[in-house]
């Protein structure tokens, strides 16, 4: 057994552990680049308490998923007012924008040149500057994990920056800056996480402690998200998802994913639906196609094993059938009526490209069985 395991350098937990980034942010100093999405009303907060403990913060707002262009300019303003640590507020997207930005405000060049797939994949020569990173969503796991998911428009497709450099000093994961999502938002970035943790779980670079954590975070997704959709409010459902959340980072930056991220990747470039959305369309017919294909042509492999304790997880039955993951989550989907790859902009005279780019993706490498063309063509059938 050969395995690593990183994550952020701290991690704190908690309902209103926000109320005290000024006290953590000082320890990096000042100025910071703040990152932060749209929400105008939180961002006065959040500033007044940096400078409450002194710290000045010079803002940069990400109003949608980030793209090579956005990132560049945060950079170049971390750059201009000789910013000492990032501070980033937010979803998935600003999060990956801070990271971004603070990885390239050190680094010479560009970040298309250091960009998987469409770049150069240079490798980053500086250490990065130190991340402070706060989720509002739950989530991507993104406070956790040492890449950053970046558009490129002209390419229409999604790749990440990674580094091993690139993991957070600090993620400040504090439940209650969730309660504002709408149940919109709570279902898709919800089942995000969790098919993050089931990717993780069943990928052949599973290790014992990412399957540990997995299989925690799977149990309490399943149990949390259907109370988080029904009630926003409920701050146990939220504070467990918001868990779950962390603990899909950590797995997903350890053990590789599969083709639910495989495809999301090209299919948020190519239509410019939102992460989470697609990862919702995709999941059940994703899991339907990896326990098929390994109960045809690998029944006796540890990932066929893996799909049956999934099963196991989500049904609460240790005798249930690697099949019921997929029938559990359809109709789990189906009572939300979560929106199909047609009502995300997605085209059929698209399908044939977009197996062509997923093969390229990173996380397809993850996937427990490799799929065939037509394997992976009924997925995005079947999510339509
Ligand atoms: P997001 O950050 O794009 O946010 C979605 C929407 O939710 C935005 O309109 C945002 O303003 C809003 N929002 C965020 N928090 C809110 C709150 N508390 N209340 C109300 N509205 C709120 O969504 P996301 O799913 O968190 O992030 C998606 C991005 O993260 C994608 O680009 C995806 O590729 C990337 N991602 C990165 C990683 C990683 O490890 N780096 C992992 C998974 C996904």
């Amino acid at each position: 057994m050969t395995f690593t395991f990183a994550t952020a350098s701290r991690i704190i937990f908690g309902p209103r552990t926000s109320d005290n980034l000024g006290t953590y942010a000082k320890e990096f100093g000042s100025p910071v680049l703040l990152v932060h999405g749209r929400s105008g009303e939180r961002m006065d907060a959040i500033a007044g308490r940096l400078k409450e403990a002194g710290v000045r913060s010079v803002s940069f707002q990400v109003a949608h998923e980030p793209t090579v262009e956005s990132v560049d300019q945060a950079a170049s303003l971390a750059r201009g007012e000789h910013c000492r640590a990032v501070v980033a507020v937010g979803g998935g997207s600003v999060l990956d924008a801070g990271k971004a930005a603070a990885a390239l405000a050190v680094n010479p060049g560009n970040v298309r040149e250091y960009l998987e797939v469409i770049g150069k994949g240079k490798a980053l020569t500086q250490k990065p500057l130190p991340l402070i990173a706060l989720p509002t969503t739950a989530g991507t796991g993104s406070e956790v994990t040492k890449n950053a998911v970046i558009g490129s428009p002209a390419d229409g497709v999604k790749v990440s920056l990674r580094s091993d450099f690139m993991y957070p000093a600090l993620a400040v994961v504090d439940p209650i800056l969730t309660h504002s999502l709408p149940r919109e938002l709570t279902i898709t970035t919800g089942l995000d996480a969790l098919t993050q943790l089931v990717e993780a779980f069943v990928s052949g670079d599973a290790n014992p402690l990412t399957s540990a954590l997995s299989r925690e975070g799977i149990i309490r997704a399943w149990r949390a998200l259907p109370r988080a959709v029904g009630n926003g409010k409920d701050a146990e459902a939220r504070e467990e998802m918001s868990l779950a959340s962390l603990l899909s980072g950590i797995v997903l930056a350890n053990a590789k994913l599969g083709a639910v991220h495989g495809f999301a990747g090209p299919l948020g470039g190519m239509t410019g639906a939102a992460h989470g959305a697609l990862c919702a369309a995709l999941l059940p017919a994703v899991l339907e196609a990896n326990a098929q294909a390994l109960i045809s042509r690998a029944p006796d492999s540890p990932e066929a094993a893996r799909f049956e304790e999934l099963a196991g997880l989500l049904t609460g039955h240790v005798s249930a059938r690697a099949a019921e993951s997929s029938e559990r989550v359809r109709t789990l989907c189906a009572s939300w009526a979560v929106p199909g790859l047609r009502q995300l902009g997605f085209r059929p005279a698209d399908f044939k490209t977009a197996v062509e780019k997923a093969k390229k993706a990173s996380s397809m490498q993850g996937n427990p069985i490799q799929l065939t063309d037509e394997e992976l063509h009924s997925i995005l059938e079947a999510s339509y």
